[in-house]
Protein backbone atom coordinates (compact mmCIF):
# COMPACT_ATOMS: atom_id res chain seq x y z
CA UNK A 1 0.00 0.00 0.00
CA UNK A 2 1.16 3.77 -0.61
CA UNK A 3 0.23 6.54 1.27
CA UNK A 4 0.16 9.32 -1.07
CA UNK A 5 1.41 11.99 0.34
CA UNK A 6 2.01 14.16 -2.13
CA UNK A 7 -0.87 14.99 -3.97
CA UNK A 8 -3.57 15.55 -1.61
CA UNK A 9 -5.55 18.63 -2.98
CA UNK A 10 -8.46 20.06 -0.17
CA UNK A 11 -11.82 19.61 -1.56
CA UNK A 12 -14.45 22.13 -0.74
CA UNK A 13 -14.46 25.60 1.47
CA UNK A 14 -11.12 25.80 2.81
CA UNK A 15 -11.19 29.19 3.72
CA UNK A 16 -14.66 27.88 6.07
CA UNK A 17 -12.59 24.75 7.03
CA UNK A 18 -9.19 26.45 8.13
CA UNK A 19 -11.14 28.59 10.71
CA UNK A 20 -13.66 25.84 11.74
CA UNK A 21 -17.11 27.35 10.54
CA UNK A 22 -17.84 23.93 8.60
CA UNK A 23 -17.64 19.96 9.00
CA UNK A 24 -17.76 19.44 5.59
CA UNK A 25 -14.34 18.11 4.62
CA UNK A 26 -14.66 15.61 8.46
CA UNK A 27 -15.03 11.99 8.69
CA UNK A 28 -16.71 10.81 11.91
CA UNK A 29 -14.84 7.64 12.96
CA UNK A 30 -17.40 4.87 14.03
CA UNK A 31 -17.91 4.70 18.21
CA UNK A 32 -15.37 1.97 18.44
CA UNK A 33 -13.07 4.44 18.18
CA UNK A 34 -13.73 6.64 21.03
CA UNK A 35 -11.67 7.37 23.28
CA UNK A 36 -11.26 4.95 26.15
CA UNK A 37 -12.93 5.35 29.35
CA UNK A 38 -9.88 5.81 31.54
CA UNK A 39 -8.49 8.55 29.57
CA UNK A 40 -10.30 11.61 31.88
CA UNK A 41 -8.07 14.38 29.82
CA UNK A 42 -9.29 18.22 30.90
CA UNK A 43 -5.69 19.96 29.87
CA UNK A 44 -7.12 22.08 26.62
CA UNK A 45 -10.59 21.28 26.91
CA UNK A 46 -10.55 17.66 25.95
CA UNK A 47 -12.44 16.16 28.62
CA UNK A 48 -13.86 12.74 27.56
CA UNK A 49 -16.70 11.43 30.13
CA UNK A 50 -17.77 8.01 29.58
CA UNK A 51 -21.90 9.29 29.88
CA UNK A 52 -21.26 11.80 27.07
CA UNK A 53 -18.22 10.88 24.16
CA UNK A 54 -18.11 12.95 21.40
CA UNK A 55 -17.92 11.71 18.45
CA UNK A 56 -14.18 12.01 17.25
CA UNK A 57 -13.84 13.42 13.72
CA UNK A 58 -11.01 13.67 11.73
CA UNK A 59 -10.42 14.64 7.74
CA UNK A 60 -11.62 12.80 5.49
CA UNK A 61 -8.79 12.60 3.19
CA UNK A 62 -6.50 11.66 6.18
CA UNK A 63 -8.46 8.34 7.02
CA UNK A 64 -6.52 6.17 4.84
CA UNK A 65 -3.07 7.07 6.41
CA UNK A 66 -4.19 6.88 10.03
CA UNK A 67 -5.07 3.59 9.75
CA UNK A 68 -1.89 2.75 7.76
CA UNK A 69 -0.03 4.50 11.13
CA UNK A 70 -2.46 2.89 13.37
CA UNK A 71 -2.09 -0.69 11.85
CA UNK A 72 1.55 -0.48 12.02
CA UNK A 73 1.50 1.24 15.87
CA UNK A 74 -0.14 -1.75 16.39
CA UNK A 75 2.79 -4.34 15.43
CA UNK A 76 4.61 -2.80 17.63
CA UNK A 77 2.19 -3.59 20.73
CA UNK A 78 0.94 0.28 20.38
CA UNK A 79 -2.93 0.38 20.39
CA UNK A 80 -2.98 3.99 19.07
CA UNK A 81 -6.64 5.72 19.59
CA UNK A 82 -7.34 9.33 19.47
CA UNK A 83 -7.89 11.49 22.51
CA UNK A 84 -9.25 14.70 20.34
CA UNK A 85 -9.81 15.58 16.56
CA UNK A 86 -11.47 17.86 14.53
CA UNK A 87 -12.85 20.50 16.75
CA UNK A 88 -15.28 22.92 15.12
CA UNK A 89 -14.96 27.13 16.14
CA UNK A 90 -17.76 27.16 18.61
CA UNK A 91 -16.37 24.29 20.27
CA UNK A 92 -12.78 26.15 21.01
CA UNK A 93 -15.00 29.57 21.57
CA UNK A 94 -16.67 27.70 24.59
CA UNK A 95 -13.11 26.27 25.70
CA UNK A 96 -11.88 29.51 25.31
CA UNK A 97 -14.52 31.68 27.35
CA UNK A 98 -14.72 28.88 29.97
CA UNK A 99 -11.19 29.38 30.52
CA UNK A 100 -11.15 33.06 30.19
CA UNK A 101 -14.08 33.79 32.73
CA UNK A 102 -12.83 31.05 34.88
CA UNK A 103 -15.09 28.04 34.40
CA UNK A 104 -12.84 25.92 33.35
CA UNK A 105 -8.80 26.02 35.54
CA UNK A 106 -5.99 27.25 33.46
CA UNK A 107 -3.08 24.90 33.60
CA UNK A 108 0.45 25.95 34.05
CA UNK A 109 3.37 24.16 32.35
CA UNK A 110 4.26 22.80 35.60
CA UNK A 111 0.26 21.60 35.74
CA UNK A 112 -0.69 23.09 38.54
CA UNK A 113 -3.66 25.35 38.11
CA UNK A 114 -3.15 29.54 37.42
CA UNK A 115 -5.11 31.91 39.85
CA UNK A 116 -6.28 34.43 37.39
CA UNK A 117 -7.66 36.67 40.41
CA UNK A 118 -5.50 40.03 40.17
CA UNK A 119 -4.02 39.13 35.99
CA UNK A 120 -4.83 41.49 33.22
CA UNK A 121 -6.60 40.07 30.00
CA UNK A 122 -3.15 40.05 28.57
CA UNK A 123 -1.58 37.46 30.90
CA UNK A 124 -5.02 35.71 31.39
CA UNK A 125 -4.64 35.48 27.29
CA UNK A 126 -1.39 34.34 27.15
CA UNK A 127 -1.68 31.93 30.07
CA UNK A 128 -4.97 29.99 27.80
CA UNK A 129 -2.27 30.30 24.85
CA UNK A 130 -0.14 27.95 26.83
CA UNK A 131 -2.30 25.08 25.95
CA UNK A 132 -5.50 26.20 23.96
CA UNK A 133 -5.83 27.81 20.89
CA UNK A 134 -7.51 31.03 20.01
CA UNK A 135 -10.92 30.23 18.23
CA UNK A 136 -10.66 30.50 14.65
CA UNK A 137 -6.29 29.22 14.53
CA UNK A 138 -6.96 25.49 16.61
CA UNK A 139 -5.14 23.06 13.92
CA UNK A 140 -7.78 20.96 15.33
CA UNK A 141 -10.40 22.67 13.30
CA UNK A 142 -8.22 21.56 10.20
CA UNK A 143 -9.27 17.62 10.45
CA UNK A 144 -5.35 16.93 9.84
CA UNK A 145 -4.64 17.74 13.33
CA UNK A 146 -4.84 14.78 16.39
CA UNK A 147 -4.28 14.44 19.73
CA UNK A 148 -3.13 10.60 20.22
CA UNK A 149 -2.16 7.90 23.18
CA UNK A 150 -2.06 4.39 23.64
CA UNK A 151 -4.78 2.71 26.35
CA UNK A 152 -2.97 -0.64 26.42
CA UNK A 153 0.30 1.06 27.68
CA UNK A 154 -1.68 2.68 30.84
CA UNK A 155 -2.13 0.19 33.62
CA UNK A 156 -5.30 -0.80 35.44
CA UNK A 157 -6.90 2.10 37.04
CA UNK A 158 -4.25 4.62 35.53
CA UNK A 159 -5.77 7.69 33.70
CA UNK A 160 -4.37 10.06 31.36
CA UNK A 161 -4.10 14.00 31.35
CA UNK A 162 -2.48 14.78 28.44
CA UNK A 163 0.60 16.35 30.19
CA UNK A 164 4.05 15.66 29.24
CA UNK A 165 5.89 14.24 31.56
CA UNK A 166 2.77 10.83 30.13
CA UNK A 167 5.25 11.16 27.08
CA UNK A 168 8.24 11.39 28.66
CA UNK A 169 10.90 9.27 29.82
CA UNK A 170 9.89 6.49 32.20
CA UNK A 171 5.81 7.88 31.68
CA UNK A 172 3.18 5.35 30.38
CA UNK A 173 3.06 7.09 27.07
CA UNK A 174 6.96 6.63 26.56
CA UNK A 175 6.83 3.99 24.41
CA UNK A 176 4.38 5.85 21.81
CA UNK A 177 6.35 8.80 22.01
CA UNK A 178 9.56 7.03 20.83
CA UNK A 179 7.71 5.23 18.01
CA UNK A 180 6.22 8.34 16.89
CA UNK A 181 9.18 10.08 16.74
CA UNK A 182 11.18 7.57 14.54
CA UNK A 183 8.14 6.12 12.53
CA UNK A 184 5.03 8.68 12.16
CA UNK A 185 6.85 10.29 9.32
CA UNK A 186 6.51 7.26 7.07
CA UNK A 187 2.89 7.69 6.89
CA UNK A 188 2.75 11.61 6.36
CA UNK A 189 2.62 12.68 10.03
CA UNK A 190 4.83 15.04 11.96
CA UNK A 191 4.64 16.54 15.44
CA UNK A 192 4.06 20.67 15.04
CA UNK A 193 4.50 20.67 19.14
CA UNK A 194 7.39 18.61 19.63
CA UNK A 195 8.72 21.00 21.81
CA UNK A 196 8.76 24.43 23.75
CA UNK A 197 9.58 27.22 21.70
CA UNK A 198 7.88 30.07 23.45
CA UNK A 199 4.09 29.59 22.64
CA UNK A 200 2.85 26.95 23.00
CA UNK A 201 3.60 24.40 25.60
CA UNK A 202 5.55 21.02 23.48
CA UNK A 203 2.79 18.63 23.04
CA UNK A 204 3.93 15.55 22.64
CA UNK A 205 0.95 13.84 21.63
CA UNK A 206 -0.26 16.48 19.26
CA UNK A 207 0.05 14.77 15.55
CA UNK A 208 -0.78 16.53 12.34
CA UNK A 209 -0.77 14.99 8.99
CA UNK A 210 1.67 17.31 6.97
CA UNK A 211 0.00 17.23 3.18
CA UNK A 212 -2.92 18.78 4.16
CA UNK A 213 -1.40 20.72 7.00
CA UNK A 214 0.77 22.43 4.81
CA UNK A 215 -2.07 23.66 2.30
CA UNK A 216 -4.20 24.91 5.27
CA UNK A 217 -1.03 26.71 6.89
CA UNK A 218 -0.73 28.66 3.36
CA UNK A 219 -3.70 29.74 3.60
CA UNK A 220 -4.13 30.48 6.57
CA UNK A 221 -4.27 34.62 6.93
CA UNK A 222 -4.40 36.90 9.67
CA UNK A 223 -6.88 39.17 8.44
CA UNK A 224 -9.57 36.25 7.74
CA UNK A 225 -9.26 35.10 10.91
CA UNK A 226 -9.31 39.05 12.68
CA UNK A 227 -12.54 39.14 10.46
CA UNK A 228 -13.72 35.85 11.89
CA UNK A 229 -13.31 36.99 16.27
CA UNK A 230 -14.82 40.44 15.49
CA UNK A 231 -18.21 38.69 14.60
CA UNK A 232 -18.14 36.08 17.47
CA UNK A 233 -18.82 36.14 21.24
CA UNK A 234 -15.10 35.35 22.22
CA UNK A 235 -13.94 36.92 25.89
CA UNK A 236 -11.39 39.73 26.09
CA UNK A 237 -11.98 40.61 22.43
CA UNK A 238 -10.46 43.94 21.75
CA UNK A 239 -7.32 42.78 23.72
CA UNK A 240 -7.32 39.69 21.46
CA UNK A 241 -7.59 42.06 18.11
CA UNK A 242 -5.04 44.82 19.44
CA UNK A 243 -2.66 42.26 19.86
CA UNK A 244 -3.31 39.72 17.11
CA UNK A 245 -0.36 40.38 15.17
CA UNK A 246 1.73 39.14 18.18
CA UNK A 247 0.07 36.34 19.19
CA UNK A 248 0.44 34.94 15.73
CA UNK A 249 3.71 35.34 16.08
CA UNK A 250 4.33 33.45 19.28
CA UNK A 251 1.47 31.47 19.49
CA UNK A 252 -0.02 30.61 15.92
CA UNK A 253 3.08 30.34 13.13
CA UNK A 254 5.59 28.83 15.71
CA UNK A 255 5.60 25.98 15.00
CA UNK A 256 8.04 22.85 13.92
CA UNK A 257 9.56 23.68 10.52
CA UNK A 258 7.50 21.39 8.17
CA UNK A 259 10.45 21.55 5.69
CA UNK A 260 12.75 20.07 8.11
CA UNK A 261 10.57 17.29 8.83
CA UNK A 262 11.45 14.44 6.19
CA UNK A 263 7.86 12.76 5.25
CA UNK A 264 8.43 10.00 3.17
CA UNK A 265 5.12 8.17 1.54
CA UNK A 266 5.25 4.88 3.20
CA UNK A 267 5.57 2.16 1.00
CA UNK A 268 4.49 -1.52 1.30
CA UNK A 269 3.63 -4.07 -0.98
CA UNK A 270 -0.23 -4.80 -1.34
CA UNK A 271 -1.07 -8.14 0.35
ZN1 LIG B 1 -3.90 18.94 19.90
Amino acid sequence: MTIATNNVTILGDINKQLLGLTDQHIHYLPNKNLANESLTASNAGRTVQTSSKPQIGIHQQMTTAFAALKKSAKTAGIELEIASGFRSFERQLQIWNNKFTGNTAIKKANGETLAISGLSDRQIIEAILLYSALPGASRHHWGCDIDVYAPNLLTCGESLQLEPWEYQASGPMEKLSTWLTKHAAEFGFYLPYDCYRGGVAAEPWHLSFAPLAKQYQATFTLQALQECLINSDIASKAVIIDNLTEIAKRYINNTCDLSLIPIQPHQKATT
